[in-house]
């Protein structure tokens, strides 16, 4: 896997991407766009699209700079809640 960990402390502009439900003030977190797109790809076809027509649309090939929000069902579902690397922080509050 090429993600590094100190890719957030460029200045990078991340962009994001949040589920249906964020609205719903459910919990949830942000993940790094290019998990995201790895676990969708390991889903199955009908599975992967159902899911991506919960979140808003973007590039695959903008994964890199995109933080997509999903809540703890969304998170589940897309399977990318089992990789504790995925989450993304994206405001670095702590020092
Ligand atoms: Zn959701």
């Amino acid at each position: 896997m090429r993600f590094r960990k100190g890719v957030l402390m460029k200045k990078q502009v991340f962009r994001e991407r949040e589920c249906i439900h964020q609205d719903d003030g459910v919990e949830g977190e942000y993940y790094n766009g290019v998990f995201y797109v790895q676990a969708l790809q390991r889903l199955p076809v009908d599975v992967a699209l159902q899911i991506a027509g919960k979140v808003e649309p973007f590039f695959w090939s903008d994964a890199p700079e995109i933080l997509v929000w999903l809540c703890r069902n969304c998170a589940a579902e897309v399977g990318v809640a089992e990789s504790p690397r995925a989450i993304a922080q994206p405001a670095r509050r702590q020092e």
